[in-house]
């Protein structure tokens, strides 16, 4: 079968961290870790597990960021190489092992690509994985059953989802209600990243609300407090216009689109208040009374404590690294609660009913029909294609681009 395999070595990173700026092939073209190849098709490891033929599978910022090697090397005990990049799959159950009793042939699912304490086969989980909170799994280090590897996509034994087929086991299998699309469906991963991220600290009603960002994962936040009907006001900061744009289609009541148009909104708020520090950047007194960075840039950092009032909530959603001389001021000054979030969770809580961060996504979606998540999708591409969904994902301004999908 074919599969999009990522074959991160030394060298190569070597070569693109020197001359890629160049030579952009070292990150994506023939010398590159990465090559549309024919690879086995997978078999079930077990009686638990069952095979899927992808229909979508999108391309996310952690396979760009694994593929231009701007993930923090934090993160690569974590991971095992080569393989077969995608986590975010909408796809049709086409084998499945004798014990597995929820998901049938033919059915259509999305995944839960996190390799858990279960998926690994463990007979006593992790402490993380007994609470739910099966994306902080303990043994992401690697077992003797697979490899390191958090996810799908970044482990050595578990090809992802840029290929014609793969195995999961059953508790990654989440059935997509028929009246969701697939291309809804393919984005129900990083939508529930979003949700999981407003329901760890969720705004409340009449609040203020910036969200930082112009990619899918700011999105996803806009549409979780849509769905979620929390009655606030929010303000998207994003680089362009066409990501503005999207903003207002998904329900934010304001889009900016540079920090001077931020500064101005937040002194445009009851009792705020601008002063110049004897050096740097001017201060802000009052702001928003929460504030998601779905960048984890400096800049987007820097915004994020700045901008949010006394006492406010900061929530940490992009995938912030090594980040050289923030100012921290604001965060002891403020009393600023500042959350990291990450991916979602088996057991999320809202309105008294616990459920899993994607079934309560889907529920939310089916309460909403007219809700335009799927203009998210701005491209789609066949596997062959992959180095043209990897620039539309990089030259955003040319592509206008927000999710990108392979069409499988
Ligand atoms: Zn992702
Ligand atoms: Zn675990």
């Amino acid at each position: 079968m074919k599969g999009i395999v990522y074959d991160f070595t030394i060298p190569k990173y070597l070569a693109a961290k020197a001359f890629g700026k160049h030579f952009p092939s070292l990150y994506y073209g023939k010398p590159s870790a990465l090559s549309l190849s024919h690879v086995e098709e997978p078999t079930l490891p077990n009686e638990r597990w069952l095979k899927v033929k992808p229909i979508y599978a999108g391309v996310c910022g952690s396979d760009m960021g694994a593929i231009f090697y701007k993930t923090s090397p934090s993160i690569t005990p974590f991971n095992s190489f080569p393989s077969i990049l995608g986590h975010e799959v909408v796809g049709i159950v086409t084998e499945v092992g004798n014990d597995v009793t929820e998901v049938e042939v033919g059915q259509r699912i999305t995944l839960d690509p996190y390799i858990t304490c279960e998926v690994r086969g463990l007979k006593s989980p992790c402490p993380a994985c007994r609470k739910g909170l099966h994306s902080l799994c303990r043994y992401k280090s690697g077992t003797d059953t697979f490899g390191p590897g958090m996810i799908l996509g970044f482990c050595k034994d578990l090809p992802g989802g840029w290929s014609e087929s793969l195995v999961v086991h059953e508790s990654m299998a989440i059935p997509v209600p028929d009246t969701i699309s697939d291309k809804v469906a393919a984005m129900s991963e990083p939508l529930s990243v979003g949700l999981h991220a407003v329901l760890r600290q969720p705004p409340k009603s009449g609040e203020h609300v910036l969200v930082i960002g112009g990619g899918m994962i700011a999105y996803a936040v806009i549409a979780a407090i849509h769905l979620l009907e929390i009655d606030c006001h929010i303000t998207q900061l994003s680089l362009l216009q066409y990501q503005r744009e999207m903003g207002l289609k998904l329900g934010a009541n304001n889009g900016l689109t540079s920090r001077k148009e931020l500064e101005d909104t937040l002194l445009k708020m009851p009792e705020t208040s601008r002063h110049k520090p004897a050096l740097g950047r001017d201060i802000f007194v009052g702001g928003y009374d929460a504030v998601y960075d779905c960048i984890g840039s400096k800049e987007s950092l820097d915004d994020a404590l700045r901008m949010a009032r006394e006492r406010g909530k900061v929530t940490l959603v992009g995938c912030a690294g090594e980040i050289k001389k923030l100012d921290w001021t604001f965060v002891w000054a403020n009393e600023l609660t500042v959350l990291g979030t990450h991916a979602y969770s088996k057991k999320e809580t809202w309105e008294g009913i616990t459920t899993s961060t994607q079934e309560l996504l889907f529920e939310l979606i089916e309460q909403h029909p007219d809700y335009p998540l799927e203009q998210l999708v701005t491209h789609e591409y066949p596997l062959e294609d992959y180095r043209e969904a990897i620039t539309a994902n990089l030259d955003r301004g040319k592509y206008q681009s927000v999710k990108t999908l392979f069409r499988i």
